[in-house]
């Protein structure tokens, strides 16, 4: 099972060890910004830095690149900590802050001030931006380009102290202001915001930018392979221009790849903290979410989404993978190890009028029918039943191999029953079956008939009562993102939650924890819900059904 994924990265990395590159270390980081939930496709980048990490000997930091004060928060901090373990991964030390290094990086801008490569900028954001240039024309020098070095160091440090508004002046590197990389053209390394920082509290109020935290902060660490997303493919430049100007311990390399894109969802923080800010699901955690909480309260296995990651592979083009595919990994994964329970959905009653009254059988059922190591579970069985009111009919031809009217059914893991009698109310919808059970058939066929079809069940005075939680896909199109007319949200599935009250599940659930996935026989695979529901009524969520259902 321990096959070793030999992406283009790995195969990097290996050509880097043979030639003793880096003293023969592997050491890389997964750098989240502190400003929401994991998704599916951080998932992927921290499959792919632990897993890389792993299989050649080094180790993986966790660091928060926390440079966006206004727009992060310990809350974010917690869960993504909570999250990268929940997937199995054990960072290297403590986690770490990009904002423990701001005494640091405050220092390497003053070396760049200092080499003449850096100069404190007065241009308004407007004019900023007119000077810039565009993809087809030349920026020009800022008038402040060439402020002596004294100038910039007082200047800056006046920044540092806070005698200047937002806005009035920011550190700017000394590059090109002609590049064709418009990333090279003088970026912006420090800006005044007067926020108070959730690490560092009120201590600074000039900030570093990503690109110029970012290498350093890899340098800083002795990280050797920074890995990160294509979208970063041409600030590389940038990334390697810091790092050649400053006396910085090691000069990581910088290696993309391409993001994961999942159809009918959407993997981007901001629009997902849209669908919490605005309401249209229960939070992060929601369980129609395509974060890793929320794929954990649907009853996601840690090796579902690792095997799924694993099957995307690590390219240099953009794609988009098919939900289905995640869908089948998951399948996979608790159809090897998910226990066997029965969950009556939609209950229809059934009494067994040649079973005594207060008889109660204990049968037992196999926890997994191909895994006979999870033993057994106990099945009480007795003279009032449910079934699932699907599984009734009163008159159907051969095709519905369920309970017919006058015809023959198994229990699955009991007995064959037929159907006598059908009561119904005066609406004239049917409230029970008044059935009876052939005592001959526990574990046997019975005498000289063949009866196909099989049926879930449970004991009326055992089965627990249950709210079940059915989802489908949060959104009905498969690239709700990139329409460039419409708002996402509209393509939102409205039938992505559908609520079943009054559900009635086999009593060895009393047992059931969150998180721990069942395959409810001939419905799906279903959990705990770890939030809603008590003791008087359980909440289960469907994470996913037995088969591909999905129509369109
Ligand atoms: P988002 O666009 O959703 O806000 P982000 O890239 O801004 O994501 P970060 O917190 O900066 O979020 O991401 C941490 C790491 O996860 C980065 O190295 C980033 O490249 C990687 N990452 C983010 N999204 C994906 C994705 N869809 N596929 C693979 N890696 C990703
Ligand atoms: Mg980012
Ligand atoms: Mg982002």
């Amino acid at each position: 099972e321990t096959t070793r994924p030999n992406n283009f990265i790995q195969q990097i990395i290996s050509e880097d060890l043979k030639n003793n590159k880096n003293n023969g270390q592997v050491h890389t980081r997964f750098p989240p910004e502190p400003n929401g939930y994991l998704h599916i496709g951080h998932a992927k980048s921290i499959c792919l830095n632990f897993t890389l990490a792993e299989q050649n000997g080094g180790v993986c930091n966790l660091r928060f690149d926390d440079t966006n004060p206004e727009k992060e928060s310990q809350e974010f901090i917690e869960a993504i900590q909570e999250d990268v373990r929940w997937l199995g991964f054990q960072w290297n030390g403590d986690v770490r802050y990009t904002s423990s290094y701001f005494q640091a990086l405050y220092d390497y801008a003053v070396e760049l001030i200092n080499k003449g490569k850096a100069y404190v900028c007065s241009l308004n954001a407007e004019q900023a931006r007119a000077y810039r240039g565009t993809l087809t024309e030349p920026g020009k020098n800022s008038p402040y380009r060439e402020r002596s070095v004294e100038e910039n160091l007082d200047l800056f440090e006046r920044m540092r102290r806070g005698e200047f508004a937002e806005g009035e002046h920011a550190l700017r590197a000394k590059i090109d202001m002609a590049s064709p990389n418009m990333n090279m053209r003088d970026p912006i390394i420090y800006r005044i915001r007067k926020v108070a920082h959730h690490q560092t509290g009120d201590e600074w109020c000039v900030y570093p930018m990503y690109d110029f935290a970012h290498g350093l902060s890899d340098a800083i660490e002795g990280i050797t392979h920074s890995v990160c997303t294509l979208e970063f493919e041409d600030h590389r430049p940038l990334y390697d221009w810091f790092l050649d100007q400053l006396d910085v311990p090691c000069h990581p390399q910088q290696i993309e790849f391409a993001r994961l894109n999942v159809n009918y969802t959407v993997t981007s923080k901001r629009k997902l903290k849209q669908l919490v800010d605005e309401q249209v699901v229960d939070g992060w955690d929601d369980p129609r979410m395509p974060t890793i909480a929320g794929m954990r309260r649907r009853g996601f296995t840690p090796r579902a989404i690792r095997n799924f990651c694993e099957a995307t592979g690590v390219t240099k083009s953009e794609g988009v993978v098919d939900v289905s595919m995640l869908e089948h990994a998951l399948r996979d994964d608790l159809n090897k190890h998910a226990p066997r329970a029965m969950g009556v959905l939609r209950p229809l009653k059934i009494v067994l009028t040649n079973y005594p009254e207060e008889q109660v059988e204990q049968l037992t059922a196999p926890v997994h029918p191909q895994d006979e190591s999870m033993g057994t579970r106990t099945l009480p069985f007795a003279r009032e039943l449910y079934i699932d009111e699907e599984d009734f009919k009163e008159e159907a031809n051969k095709k519905f191999k369920r309970l017919v009217l006058g015809k023959e059914v198994r229990l699955r893991n009991a007995y064959v029953i037929r159907c006598d009698e059908v009561i119904k109310n005066d609406a004239g919808e049917i409230i029970e079956l008044r059935c009876t059970y052939d005592p001959e058939t526990l574990g046997k066929d019975p005498e000289g008939r063949k009866v196909k079809g099989v049926i879930h069940w449970v004991s009326a005075a055992h089965s627990l009562s249950a709210e079940v939680r059915l989802y489908d896909r949060l959104f009905d199109e498969p690239s709700p993102d990139s329409n460039k007319e419409r708002d996402f949200k509209e393509f939102l599935n409205k039938n992505s939650l559908q609520v079943l009250t009054g559900c009635r599940l086999e009593a060895s659930l009393t047992d059931a924890k969150p998180g721990q996935a069942y395959q409810f026989e001939r419905e799906g695979y279903f959990c705990l819900d770890s939030k809603a529901g008590g003791e008087e009524c359980l909440v289960f969520n469907r994470t996913i059904t037995l088969r591909d259902t999905w129509a369109k």
